[in-house]
């Protein structure tokens, strides 16, 4: 069986256990970032480790940290929860999120510059640490696709073929997945290595039917944040996609990239929500063990060996 990247070294698929495809652990967000919204301070070690122990106490064991290098990765901090946690496998990525987050720094860069860089990161490891990215990210905005969208999906693209890791990226408000399977498939990434996040943010079974015929991961993170709908449209979605057959290309994960939303900062719906309420739910609700194994353990797993 193949293997994958972690913070903590190489190890086999088949060590990966539960995942969380899409999740967020310590980072540093950009000074006017924090200043328009304070609710992106997520960086005190110890509550992070608080978090990332309970998500294994409820039985998960692997965690992929998607903040990118626009989002103000940080990976010393991230190791630090990591050793704080060791029995946890946290993967660490390399790329950009969406352009809203980037600054001139990135548009003034030649292409050619980020796409050493993201490299370096996944074949060396990032800033000197020796800690090695596992997955590319790369990701569009709300509807768009310009240029700037353009160049963040095609550094993915090249780094992805360069050096065989997959894909996960942003989609902004669930919006513009389709679109970016067709331009990654275009610039030679198969579908099948990449992951869209964020769709059931827009609860839309049609598009995500033409997404997942493509061959693509469909990755849905926001369970239990009400805000962005209720669980009963994503579980409705669910048993639909499940009815027609593309259960086994589902990711599931929380993306909780806010202290207000972890129950160690007093928020919630807390790190361990997926496997501790939203998983009995599903089985409530009617959906079989044996496909939450595959949306938890096998679908990630087949996903990040590339099989
Ligand atoms: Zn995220």
């Amino acid at each position: 069986m193949g293997t994958v990247m972690t913070i903590q070294g190489e190890i086999g698929g088949e060590d990966l256990g539960v995942v969380d495809y899409h999740e967020h652990l310590c980072f540093d967000a950009p000074p006017w970032l924090l200043r328009e919204d304070p609710d992106f301070k997520l960086n005190d070690v110890e509550k992070s480790a608080q978090e990332l122990h309970s998500w294994l106490e409820a039985g998960g064991k692997t965690i992929i940290e998607m903040s990118a290098i626009d989002f103000g990765r940080n990976i010393r901090g991230t190791k630090q929860v990591s050793d704080l946690v060791p029995d946890a496998n946290v993967i660490v990525i390399t790329g950009f999120n969406k352009p809203y987050f980037c600054d001139q720094s990135v548009w003034q860069s030649d292409e050619s510059d980020l796409i050493r860089r993201c490299i370096q990161d996944i074949v060396e490891g990032i800033n000197g640490t020796g800690l090695k990215a596992g997955i590319m990210k790369g990701g569009t905005g709300y509807n768009t696709f310009n240029d700037h969208d353009q160049k963040l999906m095609r550094i993915a693209a090249i780094v992805q073929k360069e050096t065989d890791v997959p894909i996960i990226t942003h989609t902004e408000a669930g919006t513009m997945g389709f679109e970016q399977i067709e331009y990654l498939d275009d610039h030679g990434v198969e579908p099948h290595r990449v992951c869209l996040s964020h769709l059931d943010r827009n609860p839309d079974l049609w598009e995500h039917k033409r997404i997942a015929q493509t061959g693509a991961y469909l990755g849905y993170d926001c369970p239990g944040k009400a805000k962005y709908g209720p669980d009963e449209w994503r579980i409705d979605l669910l048993k639909r996609l499940i009815d027609a057959g593309f259960g086994q290309q589902i990711l599931l994960g929380n993306d909780l990239g806010r202290p207000s939303y972890w129950r160690s900062y007093g928020g919630g719906p807390g790190l361990d929500f997926v496997l501790t309420k939203f998983v009995p739910r599903l089985l409530s609700q009617g959906i079989d063990q044996h496909i939450i194994d595959d949306m938890l353990i096998n679908n990630p797993r087949r996903f990040l060996i590339g099989d």
